[in-house]
């Protein structure tokens, strides 16, 4: 079997770790690294036992597929060369920072005939993926997406770098068109939005609150559904799924008329989480999910199977992003505000939360 060559456009925080991953991944070839900053090509590609580059032109005719980790703003733009010349390509998650660029690439993949993979890893996360063996029906969901401040992807705001990832989970999960869409988003460092929470509702009745922030103290990655089987909760960051469900008998009594007589209520009191609802921990550490995801990818390109996530998919989520923003935009911030205005046009601070010398001394 004749190795794959391939190759990591883009070798900055993440794209580092897929050449690392691929420079030992068996029947692969990791042809080079590329990145407009030659230093960090240079690093990367010893680190690799690789070639630099510094112009991802010099590949397009050296590989059989590549892997696009620079920021989104100039994924269609790499991406397209790729796909035009018929060469693969895994993008990283968002697809594109335009729904009209993303369904661009996708065409074009069809029309060349290469695969076009996208990089949402929490498809790959072992809790989402114990979580889809599962007959839940999702009925209300909830996601947090929160994060440090990392300096990185300020091309784009916090719904298409964080809350994409949920959006494209549940499109996944819920399996339902999205029937209306608001959100609100706030700018606090200047630029797009660095928070933003969005509810949606879906065609089937289903609803989904979501959260995100990459200006967060603390920082989280968890999701929980409710369905009328029960209740998950997926710690995205701890790969830990949650389960809750009702025992049978208190699915029995819940239908009957008057159920909260003394003794029954006393009952659940008592022995709510040990006996009418039983909890299971499943703790899912099962490889890293870059590994799994580029596995996925090498798979594709040799067998010609449909990846777990193709362009399609991303597409959807970048189309669902956008309405995410769109809201945002729109939203009044004060009766009789303009809309339209976006994130950064937020009422005037009428204050101080609190007076840094005094307070701090005080406290
Ligand atoms: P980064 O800024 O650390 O790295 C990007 C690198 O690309 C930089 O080294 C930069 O010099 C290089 N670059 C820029 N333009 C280039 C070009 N035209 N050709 C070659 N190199 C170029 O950013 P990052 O955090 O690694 O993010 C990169 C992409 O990965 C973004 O699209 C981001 O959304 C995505 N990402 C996905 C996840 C995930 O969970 N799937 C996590 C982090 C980042």
């Amino acid at each position: 079997m004749s190795r794959l060559r391939l190759a990591v456009i883009g070798v900055g925080h993440l794209g580092k770790e897929h050449a690392r991953i691929l420079s030992t991944m068996p029947g692969v070839s990791l042809v080079g690294v590329v990145d407009v900053n030659g230093d960090q090509a240079a690093e990367v590609a010893q680190r690799c036992h690789t070639r630099p580059f510094e112009d991802y032109r010099a590949l397009l005719h050296e590989v059989d597929a590549a892997v696009i980790v620079t920021p989104t703003v100039t994924h269609h733009e790499v991406a397209g060369e790729f796909l035009n010349n018929g060469v693969s390509v895994l993008v990283e998650k968002p697809l594109t920072a335009a729904v009209e660029q993303a369904e661009e690439l996708v065409d074009l993949a069809h029309r060349r005939g290469a695969l076009l993979q996208v990089g949402h890893i929490e498809r790959f996360n072992p809790a989402f993926e114990e979580l889809q063996h599962r007959p839940l029906q999702p009925k209300f969901i909830m996601a947090q997406r929160l994060g440090f401040y990392t300096g990185r992807s300020t091309d784009i705001g916090a719904v298409f770098d964080l809350m994409i990832h949920d959006l494209d989970i549940l499109l996944a999960l819920v399996g339902s068109p999205v029937d209306k869409v608001e959100a609100l988003g706030m700018s606090v460092l200047g630029g797009p939005e660095d928070m933003a929470h969005a509810r949606l509702t879906f065609a089937n009745g289903c609803i989904a609150d979501l959260t995100a922030s990459r200006i967060s103290l603390e920082p989280s990655r968890r999701m929980q559904i409710w369905g009328p089987e029960g209740y998950a909760r997926i710690d995205f960051a701890r790969r830990v799924l949650t389960l809750l469900q009702p025992s049978e008998e208190l699915l029995r009594r819940r239908k009957q008329i008057g159920l909260h007589d003394s003794s029954w209520t006393a009952s659940l009191k008592q022995d709510l989480m040990r006996h009418h609802l039983q909890a299971l921990d499943l703790d899912c550490n099962r490889g890293d999910q870059l590994t799994r995801e580029l596995e996925d990818f090498v798979r594709c390109l040799r067998t010609g199977a449909q990846p777990r996530v193709p362009g399609e998919a991303g597409c959807k989520a970048v189309a669902l992003a956008s309405r995410v923003v769109e809201s945002l935009r729109r939203h009044p911030w004060e009766p009789g505000h303009e809309p339209g205005l976006g994130p950064i046009d937020v009422p005037a601070p009428t204050g101080k939360l609190f007076a840094p010398d005094v307070d701090e001394a005080a406290a």
